[in-house]
């Protein structure tokens, strides 16, 4: 956490110095919205190392003349004004050159509302008009938008990360400038994509951004998730990131495109989950027991929001609480016994009948009895 109260004490050691200091960004617009901030970005003319000479800081991102200042128990980002180099790849900018105009540092930044200054005393400064902007409640390119675009496709995702955050709208000409431009979102690291895309789908307002994602086509270029924020963007109640990408995969035939850069684990759950809930399947006890309980409500749900099934959510835990058997571990007749009994070594073999013995008991064909399982043995393991 850090506060503007903390902050101000910042600027003001920052301009003892002899140097300029504004809050920027995020913060001043939340500020204005009184909306609780998640940090606060500090901008200034000292170079990183001065800023380091004055408190406490870690170089978290030198690169891009950025440190951590901690300051009491508090952490800011303070950044060197600067001007951003070319851009390759329409990714970060390559070099960042400093700057000694605040002008010209506020003018990099992506949208009006995100361009406002304030000073040691929360005094507003603008020079992108984007109070005019706040209090309209629009979202905005600092600049021509096919042209900041260009520089940085992922602005154009930012775009609706803030409408749906904010509830903003977006301005026409920044609309029409994302429609033409949405395929260079292809040449976008997939880490940003990713990471900008769970911020949508976070955010109280994403429904207006899913709609705007749609119109302006941009969900085409986002692979496998077309059909899902087709549907989505008419649904009453907004999935969380989970059953988000589930349901936008269940609806792109289980397929979970490349492109995304998910972790392993999340990926396996994603299609397991996905693949699952095509199956349309009765909940019953094998299901149950071969996906496990978490995978079923999964399905289920996403299913029940597809309009595909009623919520079975009390049926699917009443299966579960009564399966007769949770997994082999349980069957009352250990492998050792097994072993004993039949005089085998362990092998393939003994896998097999235990899972054999499983099914039959969860299809109430065999009971979970040591007697019971030491005759079914007998008779069939030759
Ligand atoms: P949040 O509430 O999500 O933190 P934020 O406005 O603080 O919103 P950040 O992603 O934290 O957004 O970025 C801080 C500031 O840096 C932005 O307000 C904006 O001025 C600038 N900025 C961030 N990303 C870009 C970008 N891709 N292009 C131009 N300016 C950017
Ligand atoms: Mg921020």
């Amino acid at each position: 956490m850090s506060t503007l109260k903390t902050a101000k004490n910042v600027l003001f050691e920052l301009k003892k110095a002899g140097y300029e200091a504004y809050i920027v960004g995020g913060a001043v617009r939340d500020h204005l919205l009184k909306m609780p901030s998640n940090d606060i970005d500090i901008t200034t003319n000292a170079k990183p190392f001065e800023v380091s000479k004055i408190f406490r800081t870690i170089p978290t991102g030198i690169k891009y003349g950025t440190v951590t200042v901690l300051y009491k128990t508090e952490k800011f980002e303070v950044t060197t004004y600067r001007i951003d180099g070319t851009y390759t790849n329409l990714r970060h900018p390559d070099q960042v050159t400093y700057s000694d105009s605040v002008i010209e540092d506020v003018k990099r930044r992506d949208f009006t509302i995100n361009g406002l200054l304030m000073d040691e005393r929360l005094q507003v400064i603008d020079h992108v008009d984007g109070r005019t902007d706040l209090k309209n409640k629009m979202i905005r390119t600092i600049g021509d938008p096919k042209q900041r675009f260009e520089e940085d496709a992922l602005r154009m995702l930012r775009a609706f990360y803030f409408q749906s955050k904010l509830g903003f709208q977006i301005e026409k000409e920044t609309r029409n400038a994302i429609e033409d431009l949405r395929e260079n979102l292809n040449n976008v690291s997939s880490e940003r994509i990713l990471n900008e895309m769970i911020k949508i789908i976070q955010g109280p307002h994403a429904k207006k951004a899913y709609k705007s994602m749609v119109t302006t086509k941009v969900h085409e270029v986002l692979p496998g998730l077309k059909k899902g924020l087709e549907y989505i963007q008419n649904m009453e109640e907004m999935p969380f990131v989970d059953p988000f990408f589930i349901m936008c995969f269940a609806l792109n035939d289980g397929v979970i495109p490349k492109a995304w850069s998910f972790s392993n684990k999340h990926r396996h759950r994603y299609q397991q989950a996905a693949t699952l809930a095509n199956m349309k399947p009765e909940f019953d006890a094998y299901i149950l027991y071969t996906y496990g309980l978490d995978l079923c409500l999964t399905a289920n749900k996403v299913n029940h929001m597809l309009g595909r099934s009623e919520n079975l959510r009390s049926e699917i835990e009443q299966t579960y609480k009564h399966l007769p058997i949770q997994s082999e571990l349980d069957l009352k007749l250990r492998a050792t016994e097994i072993m004993q009994i039949t005089g085998k070594k362990a092998g393939a073999w003994l896998k097999d009948i235990q899972q054999e013995m499983v099914l039959k008991i969860l299809k109430n064909e065999l009971k979970n009895d040591k007697d019971m399982l030491k005759s079914y043995i007998i008779e069939h393991v030759k």
